[in-house]
């Protein structure tokens, strides 16, 4: 099947700075994929060159399986079929609601552009809105428009740039599971831009992990997730315990626990990753003995910090529900072996799970 998206050795070179080297992604129809990275990664770069806005210096973009840049082609981005939600693309202020989300219709017939734009206006609940200016909308409202405008014209293909970036928390959950719902029933693709790994979770079939240009690990959430490909992937999903530990008869000692080493051999020096809800915690009972530091009530779960004798740095360790030990208070901390990742020449080793283990576990 051809993809509906295809990037292929995309590298993009501004004055100075490589942004983008050697990027190949193929996104398929129906399939939403989150870019995902810190700033400066290239995650705009690479959604400008889909656009059209920008012109990849190498390499070539594909839409529905005919080139649109690259090999002496380019289509401008009106004749793309792509929508397009950008953080600094934001709405005319002197247009109302409905001339605002009318204005993406241009390719339309006069006489169909306004009950389109209303239609759309419907989709995301803000057809009461259409007589007013965006000045009188919350950042919210004025978001939901200009999803509407960029969904207006049935595009194939949305590229979204950090769209609820600038939206408060609950506020952007709402926001968001309604811009995922109205693609799911438009049919489209959509390429979405974000750094933050739980949106990207919460919105993505897959995850494209970009990291200083270059493209890291594609592949689920549950993927990256569980099998990160490297240390500082698995760092970019949640804060992690880190220590080092050396293979001898099969196993990894370090001042964490035990682990079992795979198939590494006996001398290699390995990176045992732990994820702060790896550790288990109680008064006594199996694991190393460890010395609550601090701990914090973060809402559904509590977050201990803990001193375990030889290793450097605290230990954090997030436990269900409320449970708040006083400094100074004397625990046991068992990692579970299981969800141990191990690096070696910070490369992912092995680990315990696997995501479809794990999908299996929740069914
Ligand atoms: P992200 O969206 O992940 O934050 P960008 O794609 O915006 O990253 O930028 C990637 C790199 O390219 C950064 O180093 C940035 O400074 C540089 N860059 C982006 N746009 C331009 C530009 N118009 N001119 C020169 N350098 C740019
Ligand atoms: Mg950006």
């Amino acid at each position: 099947m051809t993809a509906r998206l295809s990037f292929k050795h995309i590298a993009h070179q501004y004055d100075v700075q490589l942004a983008l080297q050697d990027f190949s992604l193929d996104v398929a129809a129906g399939e939403v994929v989150c870019l995902l990275g810190p700033s400066g990664c290239g995650k705009t770069t690479t959604l400008r060159i889909a656009a059209g806005v920008e012109r990849p210096s190498v390499g070539q973009v594909e839409i529905d399986g005919s080139v649109v840049a690259g090999s002496g082609v380019f289509v401008p981005p009106e004749k793309r079929g792509v929508g397009l939600m950008f953080q600094d693309y934001a709405l005319f202020p002197h247009l109302t609601v409905l001339d605002n989300v009318k204005f993406g219709l241009h390719q339309h017939p006069k006489h169909e552009r306004e009950p389109i734009a209303l239609r759309a206006l419907e989709g995301v609940g803000m057809t009461r809105y259409a007589q007013a200016f965006p000045s009188v909308l919350s950042g919210g409202e004025q978001q939901r428009v200009a999803l509407a405008r960029a969904m207006a014209p049935g595009p194939r293909i949305m590229l979204m740039d950090e769209p609820f970036s600038g939206l408060d928390n609950r506020l952007r959950d709402s926001v968001r599971d309604e811009a995922l719902s109205l693609i799911d029933q438009s049919g489209a693709s959509a390429l979405l831009v974000t750094h933050d790994p739980e949106e990207a979770m919460r919105m993505a079939d897959r995850i494209a992990l970009l990291r200083k240009g270059k493209l890291v690990q594609v592949g689920t959430p549950q993927e990256l997730y569980y099998h990160p490909v490297d240390v500082e992937a698995a760092a970019f999903f949640s804060d992690i315990n880190r220590c080092g530990g050396t293979v001898s008869g099969g196993l990894i000692t370090c001042p964490l626990g035990t682990f079992p080493a795979g198939d590494l051999a006996d001398g290699t020096q390995v990176d045992v990753v732990l994820r702060p809800t790896a550790v288990e915690l109680g008064r006594g009972g199996v694991g190393v003995p460890a010395t609550v530091r601090r701990a914090r009530l973060l809402g559904e779960e509590s977050l201990i910090e803990i001193d375990v004798e030889g290793h450097e740095g605290l230990v954090h360790v997030r436990v269900k529900g409320t449970w708040l030990p006083a400094e100074g208070t004397s625990v046991r901390a068992a990692a579970d072996p299981e969800r141990a990742l191990i690096f070696a020449d910070g490369v992912l080793a092995s680990n315990g799970s696997n995501p479809a283990d794990i999908a299996a576990v929740n069914e």
